[in-house]
């Protein structure tokens, strides 16, 4: 039997935790049982999460978005209650990895999007080095480079740039990163890839001549919990499954 304990200390290690300054805390957020046979994989711990995890019986459900944001509310009332209920009552453990699984080298979201995509990686800058640039695997125009994210993610893409400029350099941050666009604009890409997009980007993409992608905050971040919930399922031979919703944000 695996224990709670060897799992997190496993996670801890290998997604260099305790070197993020993050939202959130990284590790384990809600305590279970202490024995782990079976994980549950999903990017946020949304109740229907929650809801799968129990109908799989699992012991813990592992994700990226976890609770206990800095900009919530403290208190356990409403949806959060209900949430926390529901894991306790259960006793699921509930563990949370944000940007140490952003940006970890080869399990990060950052790296396994760029795998998906088929981008080579040349280097990590900016904020905690979240930020990654490289280049494609061959020229494009903005048009194709947008097909092909759309037939991998599954989702259209919001693209703002002039469809025929050539891609070949691409810079990207999963999730909602999109006020590091000024960096990848100063880092030379010919297009900046995130999750989400606000208003701003629109005119720095038009004033910069720089492509923006919006191209899913869940979209872009489905990656990375799964290879760590595989990886985990490696080491430890515990029973892994990946729980996914169709969340158009
Ligand atoms: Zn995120």
């Amino acid at each position: 039997m695996t224990t709670r304990q060897e799992i997190l200390a496993w996670c801890d290690e290998t997604l260099q935790a305790a070197a993020y300054k993050d939202y959130a805390p990284n590790g384990l957020q809600v305590e279970g049982r202490e024995e782990v046979a079976k994980i549950v994989t999903s990017v946020t711990a949304s109740k229907a999460a929650i809801d799968f995890a129990v109908a799989e019986h699992a012991d813990m459900l592992l994700v990226h978005h976890g609770m206990f944001w800095k900009s919530e509310p403290l208190t356990i009332t409403g949806w959060k209650k209900a949430r926390i209920e529901t894991l306790l009552k259960h006793q699921i453990n509930m563990v949370g990895y944000h940007l140490p699984l952003d940006g970890h080298a080869e399990l990060g979201n950052n790296a396994q999007l760029a795998k998906q995509l088929g981008w080579q990686t040349e280097a990590c800058f900016g904020e905690q080095n979240l930020l990654n640039i490289g280049s494609t695997a061959q020229v494009q125009t903005l048009a194709q480079f947008a097909d092909g994210l759309e037939s991998v993610l599954r989702r259209k893409p919001l693209v703002i740039g002039d469809l025929d400029k050539q891609i070949k350099r691409v810079a990207w941050c999963t999730g909602g990163a999109q006020g590091f666009f000024q960096e990848a604009i100063e880092a030379g890409a010919d297009v900046y890839v995130t999750g989400e997009v606000s208003e701003a980007q629109y005119h720095l993409s038009n004033e910069t001549g720089v492509a923006f992608v919006g191209a899913g905050h869940h979209a872009t971040e489905r990656y990375g919990v799964r290879v760590l919930g595989d990886a985990l399922a490696h080491r430890f031979g515990v029973q892994v499954c990946h729980f996914d919703e169709n969340n158009p944000v």
